[in-house]
């Protein structure tokens, strides 16, 4: 096992955190904007069961980005490779996450990948189901499964408070709705999608999600499959080349861990065959990725060389 103890982590934790004043919480959601930017904490889940954690680890954070990966899984289980690919790109744009630009540049006003936010609202637009409610059922069911607790549910305020404001979201919806790529009701969709970004849970959920992805998509205590390892292997391959937006490239030179991050300052990461990292840090850097986390993640990987290039 890499790292055994929790003093092991409270020392990273306490170093990393240094760097929280330089970042800023997220306010654009407002209800995220009533975080505490100086609090970081991590959680490492091992195949074997074993927990290790530093900071307050039960602390609920929303998933907001984070969910992205999750719905992708779905709705690749859902809908399969092709039709996915066709309504959605596989390349890393270079831009920030809420950014329309390339949507008019674009041929066909196709996303360039699921983990921006106009990509992300055409997989959610894809999750099967006969009502909204079943579609977001399913969605959380799934997570239940991933995170092996079924207590897991979503932050009305949260959602609530984004349904009100994500002004750039309706504007991505209406367009892609324009062009095609979405055919349902624009305000029903943003309903789910705002659910699914304020679905909540712990470090230690977010790192049991980890571990599934790091494990192929096994549950490693019970030996099931639950995500099929072609999935997961995509998932982790969007984590590495679109999981921290903008910043992808520079956090894969510096980290190398397939991860994903959200506003609300989670990160989710995935140490392929051997664990999985859950890490919540409110204040964020200018990409909207956690300053505190990434710095966390960046002692973690350099002291136990956890690069996978
Ligand atoms: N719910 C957020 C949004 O759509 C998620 C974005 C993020 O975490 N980067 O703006």
């Amino acid at each position: 096992m890499f790292c055994k103890s929790n003093e092991e982590l409270d020392t990273l934790v306490n170093d990393a955190r240094k760097v929280a004043s330089l970042g800023k919480v997220a306010d654009y959601i407002p209800e995220l904007g009533k975080a505490n930017g100086n609090d970081l904490s991590i959680a490492i889940h091992y195949p074997d069961g074993n927990c290790i954690s530093a900071g307050d680890v039960e602390r609920k954070i929303t998933l907001q980005s984070v969910s992205k990966v999750i719905s992708l899984a779905l709705v690749l289980m859902d809908r399969g490779y092709q039709y996915v690919f066709d309504r959605v790109g596989m390349e890393p744009t270079g831009d920030p996450f809420n950014s329309i630009a390339r949507l008019e540049r674009a041929n066909v006003a196709k996303p360039l990948n699921p983990m921006i936010n106009a990509g992300a609202l055409v997989v959610t637009h894809m999750i099967k189901g006969n009502n909204v409610e079943e579609r977001f059922q399913r969605l959380l069911n799934f997570i239940h499964d991933i995170a092996d607790n079924r207590k897991i549910g979503y932050s009305t305020n949260v959602a609530q408070s984004e349904f009100e404001t994500a002004y750039l979201n309706r504007s991505l919806g209406y367009f892609l709705k324009q062009h095609g790529l979405i055919n349902e009701d624009i305000e029903q969709l943003l309903g789910l999608y705002t659910r699914q970004c304020a679905i909540e849970m712990n470090c230690l959920d977010l790192a049991r999600i980890g571990l599934v992805l790091a494990m192929d998509g096994v549950d490693p205590s019970s030996g099931k499959v639950i995500i099929p390892v072609d999935v997961a292997r995509i998932c982790k391959t969007f984590m590495v080349t679109c999981g921290m937006y903008d910043a992808s490239g520079e956090f894969a030179i510096k980290i190398g861990i397939p991860a994903k991050s959200g506003v609300s300052g989670g990160i989710m990461g995935a140490v392929p065959g051997k664990f999985g990292i859950g890490i919540f840090g409110p204040a964020l850097d200018e990409k909207g990725n956690s300053i505190a986390g990434i710095k966390l993640l960046e002692l973690l990987s350099k002291k136990y060389r956890l690069s996978m290039f």
